[in-house]
């Protein structure tokens, strides 16, 4: 369920410090330590997935449970009906540096598409 050497399943132990703003049974939100936004969360799943390639059957409740926290942090953030992003990086084409699925949840500030 997690893996030894995973930045973000330290973070889920609590072996590694975060600012977490939100946990569900199978998700928690922590904030980027490198925002690109005014707000700029990380919402991942408790258990280890490496990326999107990895999904299994067994992990739809997961996955949702992802959108889930977005839609309930955006609202508390104050940009719901405004408008922000989520995006979930696969790869290394794509920019992916952890290997543990996280929806990137942007928010605060117009953004543009598409993304570079
Ligand atoms: P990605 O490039 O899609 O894999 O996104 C990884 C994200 O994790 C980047 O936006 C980093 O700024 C962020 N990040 C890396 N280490 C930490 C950390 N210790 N706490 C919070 N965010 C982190
Ligand atoms: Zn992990």
């Amino acid at each position: 369920m997690s893996s030894a050497d995973c930045l973000f399943c330290k973070i889920v132990a609590g072996d590694i410090p975060a600012e977490i703003i939100y946990e569900s049974e199978s998700a928690i939100a922590f904030r980027d330590i490198n925002p690109q936004a005014p707000t700029h969360v990380l919402i991942i799943p408790r258990q280890h997935i490496a990326t999107i390639n990895d999904l299994d059957d067994g992990d739809d409740a997961a996955v949702g449970q992802l959108f889930k926290a977005a839609k309930v942090i955006a609202a508390a953030e104050g940009f719901a009906d405004d408008g922000y992003r989520v995006v979930m990086n696969c790869n290394e084409a794509a920019g992916q540096t952890v290997f543990h699925i996280h929806l990137h949840l942007l928010g605060g500030r117009p953004l543009t598409w598409p993304p570079g």
